[in-house]
């Protein structure tokens, strides 16, 4: 701006330079309207002139006369350009469109947050790493460090409770941070099913994409949720495409392997692999406990009032995931708090008596009914429940305990992993190839129909 004014001065000199030696009629024609600069830039001076006309005339005749001249008012090279007034206007008027984009300048971290559809209280720093965690914990670092480059996509899966969210959003929030013009868009897949839904049946595409295309890193929460939703998977698998090929960062979470997603097109669950894929299994006990201390110290500001033991037994009991043990923390801080009781073991046993007696009939009642499977089941088809849960490789030991576990899952949706331990400890996916191929004999061979039908109604349950 000064550089302009003292530009301004300088121009009026070598102004009146020029009227001196140009003829009188030329000089009122072209030059004493010239009295204004538009900018100073890279030692360009701009003058504004009235039109193109005149315009070309200077560059033609004058120009250099002009330089020679501002030559003798300044030290360091500087030239003289010429600018309509028209041209002036357009620019700074561009200027301004940029301006009114700026209030991005003043967007406040929770408005960023907000529109990027995020938890700001999910911080790696109040993720606890253990070692069920700690290889997701570490990609999801690097990837927020480096989106769209060390892995694209990141793949989380894992059992519900676990942190896949948490750690999810940790990286949205970790970005954003960073850069708070980052378009990072969090959203859960039932979310952006029900939107494509919703713009496309008023063939709104448009607004759509916009919402989706235009992001710098998409995470997208529990993808299990595509399942059978073929046109939104349509829509997914492109929208993949089109970030991936702009190196946009995507992060994903599930509740399994991507190979072990169901009813959902095979190039899609093929490009969930083309990055790294973690898992995040249950936290130990010494996990726990360090979970536990953590959410403690985010509750209250004396974290000594809560004595070891208390932690200890919480942690001992609340063994599935991380949102039950949270659950049970804030329980006990509820109960003692309100009623003014001491923090003791005999207290919180107290305060979690229903939820422990209902995590206790719900295991006892699971028990119970897996039991009753296997012991009709076998009774059925004349075999013993020992050689039923064997790893005998018998085509007559085979068949039943392929429908033993079919029904397990079908009657009481039991995860994979737990019902392998009831047969001698087999893994997630044998289990679930079982009860796959089951489904699918099921549908073309009449007898399989009539053994899962006969059993059903033997285990009380048709
Ligand atoms: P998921 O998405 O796997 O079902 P969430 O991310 O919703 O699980 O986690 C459930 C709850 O447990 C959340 O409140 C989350 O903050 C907490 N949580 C899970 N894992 C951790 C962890 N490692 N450290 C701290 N809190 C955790
Ligand atoms: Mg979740």
């Amino acid at each position: 701006m000064q550089d302009t004014q003292q530009q301004l001065d300088i121009w009026q000199d070598v102004k009146s330079q020029l009227e001196m030696q140009l003829e009188s009629n030329t000089y009122h024609e072209i030059f004493e309207s010239v009295d204004s600069v538009f900018k100073v830039k890279n030692n360009y001076i701009y003058l504004i002139v009235h039109d193109e006309f005149i315009k070309k005339r200077i560059e033609m005749l004058y120009l250099k006369k002009m330089n020679r001249l501002l030559e003798h008012y300044v030290d360091e090279k500087h030239e003289y350009r010429l600018i309509t007034q028209e041209q002036a206007e357009k620019e700074l008027s561009q200027e301004q469109t940029y301006d009114i984009r700026q209030p991005d300048d003043s967007l406040s971290m929770d408005e960023a947050y907000f529109n990027a559809n995020l938890n700001p209280s999910y911080t790696f720093n109040n993720f606890v790493v253990g070692n069920s965690n700690r290889l997701a914990y570490t990609s999801a670092i690097k990837v927020a460090d480096q989106p769209g480059v060390v892995a694209n996509p990141l793949y989380i899966f894992g059992d519900v409770g676990l942190g896949k969210t948490h750690l999810m959003q940790c990286v949205g929030n970790y970005i954003l941070e960073g850069n708070i013009h980052a378009k990072v868009l969090y959203a859960k897949a039932d979310q952006f099913v029900e939107d494509y839904v919703k713009y496309a049946s008023k063939k709104r595409y448009n607004e759509f994409h916009k919402i989706y295309r235009d992001v710098d890193v998409l995470l997208v929460d529990d993808i299990q949720f595509l399942s059978k939703k073929e046109k939104s998977q349509e829509e997914f698998f492109k929208l993949f495409e089109q970030l991936h090929n702009m190196q946009k960062q995507i992060v994903i979470t599930s509740d399994r392997k991507a190979t072990d997603l169901k009813d959902m097109m095979s190039r899609l669950t093929s490009r969930f692999s083309w990055g790294v894929t973690v898992d995040i299994n249950r936290p130990d006990l010494e996990h726990r406990i360090k979970i536990l201390e953590k959410k403690l110290m985010a509750e209250t500001s004396d974290t000594n009032m809560m004595p070891s033991k208390v932690i200890e037994y919480i942690a001992s009991v609340f063994d599935n995931n991380v949102r039950e043990l949270e659950g049970a923390l804030k329980r006990v801080l509820f109960y003692c708090t309100a009623f003014d009781f001491d923090f003791t073991v005999k207290n919180a046993e107290t305060a979690l008596e229903n939820l422990v007696k209902v995590k206790k009939n719900n295991k006892d009642f699971v028990k119970d009914k897996i039991q009753n499977i296997l012991s009709v089941t076998s009774d059925y088809f004349s075999i013993t429940t020992n050689d039923l849960i064997s790893k005998k490789r018998k085509r007559i030991y085979l068949y039943p305990r392929q429908i033993a576990m079919y029904l397990i899952k079908d009657l009481y949706e039991i995860p994979y992993k737990r019902i392998g331990a009831y047969f001698s400890g087999r893994d997630h996916s044998t289990v679930m190839h079982s009860v796959e191929k089951i489904n699918n004999d099921l549908q073309m061979d009449a007898n399989v129909k009539i053994d899962v039908e006969k059993l059903r109604k033997k285990c009380g349950e048709s």
